[in-house]
């Protein structure tokens, strides 16, 4: 038997790695595949600032010195959303922003191929999320026409495949309205500019029973996922919770 050194055996690696898998670390561009199993180097996935600790009950934002079991943070409190609790994967710093760009304006669905790595990070969310219904947030038809994808229903579905058996991907709500980019918006001209922009898709049945948490690619103030909770709470759905990738 030949023995390489660490070093070696990892480079024959990535060279395995990069001719199967071509392409470079999308979030930092740089040498690819520092570990060949994940889409991400491992360096940037360390950087990325997970949730590891307990947070806000409804959007699981991380306090230092404080153990916020049940207790909501400030956004939270004046928010007042109307979804019984809620979960992030990562606060969005400037790595978790491009992980984030990429994925919704860039289209790399292999990002995705890395959930069963973030769930280990962020403990907690695999008991959070499993055996509950996910339903992502839906863009309006012209924004999934010119995007050619929902970045929210992808999310859903590289969640539910991790979870297996039990948990099951709903697309239950429609956008009935195109509202504009929530970015430059203050929390009461998001509110405003989300209210009643959400329905139940026709001819969608859910016969309740489960929990069902709605998924989006970033919580910032809630305004578009509790928008999306009132549809569910008012159709007769009482345990509704939220995910998003990142919160900020
Ligand atoms: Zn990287
Ligand atoms: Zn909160």
């Amino acid at each position: 038997m030949i023995s390489l050194p660490q070093a070696r055996i990892r480079r024959l690696l990535n060279v395995m790695g990069d001719f199967l898998f071509p392409g470079n670390c999308p979030v930092c561009e740089g040498p690819p595949y520092q570990d060949p199993n994940t889409y991400l180097c491992e360096a940037c996935m360390d950087e990325v600032p997970w949730i590891c600790s307990s947070g806000c009950k409804l959007c699981g934002l991380p306090m230092s010195g404080l153990g916020f079991g049940g207790l909501t943070c400030a956004g939270c409190r004046e928010g007042d959303p109307c979804f019984r609790s809620g979960r992030c994967f990562f606060v969005l710093d400037r790595t978790a922003k491009k992980l984030i760009h990429e994925l919704k304006y860039h289209g790399v669905r292999g990002i995705l191929g890395d959930m069963p790595y973030w769930l280990d990070r962020a403990p907690g969310i695999r008991a959070f999320l499993k055996g509950s219904v996910l339903v992502p947030v839906p863009l309006h038809r012209k924004r999934i026409r010119s995007r050619g994808f929902n970045q929210s229903l992808w999310i859903a579905r590289a969640l539910s495949k991790d979870m297996g058996e039990g948990t099951e991907v709903l697309e239950l709500l429609e956008r009935k309205r195109d509202t504009p980019t929530q970015t430059r918006l203050d929390r009461s001209s998001r509110k405003a500019n989300v209210k009643n922009a959400f329905a139940l898709k026709p001819g969608t049945c859910f016969n309740g029973g489960k929990p069902v948490v709605l998924i989006d690619d970033v919580f910032t103030t809630g305004a578009t996922l509790d928008s999306c909770a009132q549809v569910l709470v008012e159709s007769g759905i009482d345990n509704v919770n939220v995910f998003a990738l990142g919160h900020g």
